[in-house]
């Protein structure tokens, strides 16, 4: 979500006249998107504040902003303790950036904006995208929830919906520009549509099912779902629809009900189980990853093997582990039971040394199968030496594969042969079986990317969206 926001605020930036800065160069203004969800975020922000100070000094037209989660939370702290910051903004007013920079320079003073709720839905604000293959696209921003662990309700604040209409929009919009493969992003997309003015219990199913009529868009997904929300008709909506990818990101936290109740987390192990047979029954290639927390205040060895059970079970292709560390301003950070450090770091070895067998015998299987990649950028810290390249499979796995005399470019689509398996990739070292050149490839080639303008009025009013879904005409609308 804040990679996303970032993407809006160099275009809501580009639109206002600034250009971007060259890579050496020093930027006459600097935008930090902060998060609050990593660890020592507002060091690594102080940090680098201190680290720009004297450029700031030297040039009085230097204007710095920081804004996002943190921002959101510190809020006046931050020029209190980086009085040379000259706009503080939030994660509900990202649009102001460049009202605010302008009103720091004519006043000559630090501007902090700090809204309690949404100003404007980011969506509806222009963006200048990273990629000329691969776009996000949000249905919604906040979530309703409230894990115990989780700083996100406090700071992104309640759901609020798009609607369905200017979601279709914008991912034509994408698909216009060249982009093959979109994300639908959401704290919790399985609660889409069901807040008051929704327009209902299956809309997210609904949207899946929208994408799958724009023309030219190949790849969809979307991040992230919850297990108490998810439903039979968003599986049925991923099976049938062809580009829809068989991939799905559920987290599960915990295995043990007993921590996912003081996670404040309303589903079970039963429940998550049953939910990923369903979607193996449905579509059996199909390529699960998660998110688990080890060491969650309370957490005993017995929880921790309920984990252990669930992870084996569950034959994950891919985890995002974590040891859990206290944010201030959430429940869980006020729970007198912390693990001690060193348990906690010791369960994290043995979470992860599991998990790495399990994704290294799924990855085995697919040795010596075909696999079509959308090749990427970046994504391959060795391909310099290897000679490789690298892309995303349809389900989403991370292969490095070998060019050979073609001339791939990041955006194309290729197929190939897997001929060896990793826990976190896979090789194709075999000669391309094929090479498609893209739109996304030549933009991508030509350093080109999407802009797109902002889709929406700002925020959804109350009631019926302004065309349903179901009335698209194959995302017409
Ligand atoms: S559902 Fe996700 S975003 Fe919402 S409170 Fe829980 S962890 Fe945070």
């Amino acid at each position: 979500m804040n990679v996303h926001d970032s993407e809006r605020l160099a275009g809501l930036l580009e639109d206002a006249g600034y250009a971007r800065a060259e890579p050496d160069a020093q930027a006459d203004v600097v935008v930090f998107n902060t998060c609050a969800v990593r660890e020592n975020a507002d060091n690594k922000l102080y940090g680098n504040l201190s680290h720009l100070a004297p450029a700031r000094r030297a040039n009085p037209d230097m204007r710095i902003a920081v804004g996002g989660c943190l921002a959101q939370k510190d809020r006046e702290t931050i020029v209190a303790k980086a009085p040379w910051v000259d706009v503080v903004f939030g994660t509900h007013n990202i649009g102001s950036l460049p009202a605010l920079l302008e009103r720091s320079r004519h006043n000559d003073e630090a501007q902090v904006e700090i809204l309690e709720a949404l100003d404007v839905f980011p969506s509806s604000l222009p963006a200048r995208r990273e990629s000329s293959y691969s776009g996000w696209v949000s249905i919604s921003v906040g979530c309703n929830n409230s894990c115990t662990f989780c700083i996100v309700p406090a700071l992104r604040g309640v759901e609020v919906d798009r609607r369905p209409a200017d979601v279709l929009a914008e991912v034509r919009a994408l698909v216009a520009e060249g982009v093959l493969e979109v994300t639908l992003l959401g704290q919790n997309v399985n609660a889409y549509g069901t807040g008051p003015g929704g327009v209902g219990q299956g809309a997210f199913a609904d949207l899946l099912r929208a994408c799958g009529e724009v023309e030219g868009l190949e790849r969809v997904r979307f991040t992230s779902p919850h297990p108490r929300d998810f439903t039979d008709d968003v599986i049925a909506a991923m099976a049938q629809t062809p580009n829809v990818m068989p991939q799905l990101h559920m987290p599960l936290q915990s295995g043990s009900d007993r921590v996912l109740r003081s996670m404040r987390r309303s589903y079970r192990s039963e429940r998550y189980l049953g939910i990923l047979d369903r979607v193996r029954e449905a579509m059996p290639h199909a390529a699960i990853t998660t998110d688990v927390i080890v060491g969650f205040p309370g957490e005993t060895e017995e929880d921790f093997q309920a984990t252990l059970d669930v992870v084996r079970a569950s034959r994950f292709t891919n985890a995002f582990t974590f040891q859990y560390s206290p944010r201030p301003g959430t429940p869980a950070a006020g729970m007198g039971d912390q693990v001690p450090k060193e348990v906690v770091g010791e369960r994290y070895v043995r979470l992860t040394t599991l998990q790495d067998e399990m994704a290294l015998a799924g990855n085995r299987e697919l040795v010596g199968t075909e696999v079509e990649l959308l090749v990427a950028a970046g994504e391959g810290r060795k391909d310099v030496h290897t000679a490789r390249m690298s892309g995303r499979a349809r389900d989403g796995r991370l292969v490095h594969f070998v060019p050979g005399e073609r001339a791939v470019r990041p955006g194309d689509v290729v197929t190939t042969v897997v001929t060896h398996a990793a826990p976190h990739h896979l090789v194709a070292d075999a000669v391309l079986v094929g090479h498609r050149r893209t739109r996304a490839g030549d933009l991508h080639e030509a350093g080109a990317r999407p802009r797109t303008a902002g889709v929406g009025l700002g925020l959804p009013t109350v009631g019926a969206p302004s065309t349903p879904v179901a009335a698209a005409g194959g995302c017409g609308a």
